[in-house]
């Protein structure tokens, strides 16, 4: 299967399985990890399928995902006296990085046998996996909590996904699905927040990443974090890059989240290994509303390993980067993908970005279909 499951915490085994596999001591979702020194390039192939080394073996489900562009910044980084590009992720099919992950995640569950799929999702991971279960013919539930971007439900339901709106709290949204899922086994829970197949799409940001930038490698890399699987995907693709030889050293990871609802940069202040639970207040960064990441240990361990650090941000900093972008840069995104460009000026003022570094954002999701 290219590579094998293990549990992120104690690196116990595990088996494939179209459910999200848990290791069984630490309760905590399994990681991908990819064999060594596999031909790490595939020519020719479609997307972000070049990389399909990264990837758990299985029949490729493409829409054109990857290959986003990178576009330096014009004026935000200049006036910080850094070098900053933008990974302009808006680009992909649906509108957001999630393509990498369901393309993944649907090739994989396709070729494990699943015929139906579940998420819960507050927007852009149900667009995604609902495009992707369209174009592999396979039927999709997405439950939505209250509230998710109209705009986000509107695009869902064009993929002809069945859409179940949670009232209640984001949480409720992932208790109903893991219902309906116990309920029909024959459902399969398609976690973007879970899946170890899922995750492992997402690597392949760290590999284009570092081929835009003509194989230099950033010095840090600033990412919203909610599920926390962008900023993982790239910690595990930087790995394997270091793993196999190709790199030698590791990018400064740094985690954002928005002030109403910040679980892992509370646990980074405290110095704690677990996620601080906390009460999840509304933000306009809707994307990274995640009060208990089930990754959260793992997204701790990144940012350490990495030597990067946590944040958070006011609903204000938020929607003011996001003008910023757009009016400074040419940039429309979502608030969500703000928060990273929003963080840059205080991990400089903090000292933990120096002067002249280079620096890189991911920015996560376009604006068109915020609000
Ligand atoms: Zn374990």
């Amino acid at each position: 299967m290219n590579g094998e499951l293990r549990c992120p915490l104690c690196g116990a085994g595990g088996t494939w399985a179209v459910q999200p596999p848990t290791c069984r001591d630490c309760h905590v979702p399994l990681t991908f990890f990819p064999s060594a020194a596999r031909g790490v390039e595939r020519p020719g192939a479609p997307g972000h399928w070049r990389y399909q080394a990264l990837f758990p073996q299985a029949e490729p489900l493409s829409l054109g995902e990857g290959n986003t562009p990178l576009v330096p910044s014009a004026r935000v980084g200049p006036e910080l006296a850094l070098e900053v590009v933008f990974k302009w992720e808006g680009a992909n099919p649906t509108g957001s990085f999630k393509d990498r992950g369901a393309s993944v995640l649907v090739s994989v569950l396709r070729e494990l046998g699943a015929r139906k799929l579940a998420d819960d999702s507050s927007g852009n991971a149900g667009a995604a996996l609902a495009a992707y279960a369209a174009r592999a013919g396979l039927p999709a539930r997405l439950f939505v909590p209250e509230g998710a971007s109209p705009k986000k439900l509107a695009q869902i339901r064009a993929y002809g996904a069945h859409l179940v709106s949670v009232p209640g709290p984001r949480a409720a949204a992932t208790e109903a699905v893991l219902a309906a899922c116990a309920h029909e086994p024959q459902l399969v829970y398609a976690s973007h927040n879970a899946s170890p197949y899922f995750l492992a799409g997402l690597s392949s940001l760290a590999w284009e990443t570092w081929e835009d930038l003509e194989h230099v490698l950033p010095d840090h890399v600033v990412v919203p974090v909610g599920g926390g699987g962008l900023l993982l995907g790239l910690y595990y693709g930087f790995s394997a890059l270091r793993a196999w030889g190709v790199i030698s050293s590791m990018p400064k990871l740094h985690a954002v989240q928005a002030a109403a609802c910040a679980p892992i940069a509370e646990a980074w202040s405290a110095g704690v290994d677990h996620p601080v639970p906390v009460d999840a207040q509304p933000t306009v960064a809707e994307g990274i509303r995640v009060a208990r990441p089930p990754r959260g240990q793992e997204i701790l361990r990144a940012l350490r390993a990495s030597g990067g650090s946590a944040l958070t941000l006011t609903e204000g900093e938020i929607l003011e980067a996001q003008r910023e972008l757009a009016t400074k840069e040419g940039l429309y995104v979502e608030p969500t993908s703000a928060t990273a460009m929003a963080a840059l000026g205080k991990l400089k003022q903090s000292g933990a970005i120096p002067e002249g570094a280079r620096v890189v954002i991911p920015l996560t999701g376009t604006g068109l279909k915020s609000g």
